[in-house]
């Protein structure tokens, strides 16, 4: 059977290692840690695989060079690659791992190129490898991209992904991200209990992700750039009303980098 395990490293990143009992080979998503990464493996008597990337960013890219072998398949984005990338993706391309297809998305914004790795299983739910596009209760910060890509790239995300589609994020930012999601929607009764949900979960070392797009649909101010709360927050925050989602998502998105 398929596990899921995920290895903590770098900057409170989430490296995603698809495996099943009975195969001796794993593949690795965002290898940012190679130590990390050599010492699961080393443990749990794998061998690596395949490497699938979401950008090119250090904690995401930077154990790659140490873990393959010049065999190893390494998928990535086709444009702003890494440079060890050497099977370039591009939208609604397919990844087959074996276990699992995936589709890819590209999702502008945190950088000019990020792609992510969509799964639909014939049973149970779908399950989408977002890299730093979408955080539970926040995104990715404007690195290469801009505020319109981005807004549009989680729009996509809203729209299309069926309500029960797991959200695996690239770094564990929940709680930071629900003390920010508080404070500009502080009336929001599903962000307060999740707040709650995920201290305990933390207390007991447990990860907080994977998310699932329905409650991030309640929960993510980044999502909810409709809402008139927000908005209002945003034009009291600002000194400047928000003339539409878009102008709400960037002043959002501009609050929360400067928010401690
Ligand atoms: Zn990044």
């Amino acid at each position: 059977m398929l596990q899921i395990s995920a290895i903590s490293a770098c900057i409170q990143n989430y490296i995603w290692i698809f495996h099943t009992d009975s195969d001796k080979k794993v593949w690795i998503l965002d290898p940012g840690d190679a130590k990390a990464v050599n010492t699961w493996l080393k443990h749990n008597d794998k061998e690596l695989a395949g490497v699938l990337l979401t950008h090119h960013h250090w904690d995401h890219v930077n154990g790659v060079e140490k873990i393959i072998n010049q065999h190893t398949p390494v998928f990535g984005p086709a444009i702003e690659p890494f440079h060890l990338t050497n099977q370039f993706l591009s939208e609604g391309d397919t990844v087959d791992i074996g276990w699992l297809k995936f589709r890819v998305l590209e999702l502008h914004g945190h950088t000019q190129h990020h792609v992510a790795y969509l799964c639909t299983p014939d049973q149970g739910p779908s399950m989408l490898f977002c890299g730093d596009i979408l955080f539970s209760a926040g995104c990715g910060r404007l690195k290469q991209g801009t505020a319109e890509q981005l807004f549009y790239s989680l729009n996509r995300l809203k729209n299309e992904l069926p309500d029960d589609t797991l959200i695996y994020c690239g770094h564990e930012y929940t709680l930071d991200n629900l003390r920010f999601a508080l404070t500009v929607e502080p009336n929001n009764a599903s962000a307060k209990a999740h707040q709650e949900h995920c201290l305990r979960l933390t207390e007991q070392g447990l990860r907080t992700v994977p998310s699932r797009i329905d409650l991030e649909k309640r929960i993510n101010p980044f999502l909810r750039c409709d809402n008139p709360e927000i908005n209002d927050r945003c034009e009291h925050h600002f000194g400047k009303k928000p003339q539409n989602p878009k102008e709400c998502f960037a002043a959002l998105r501009k609050w929360k980098d400067n928010f401690i």
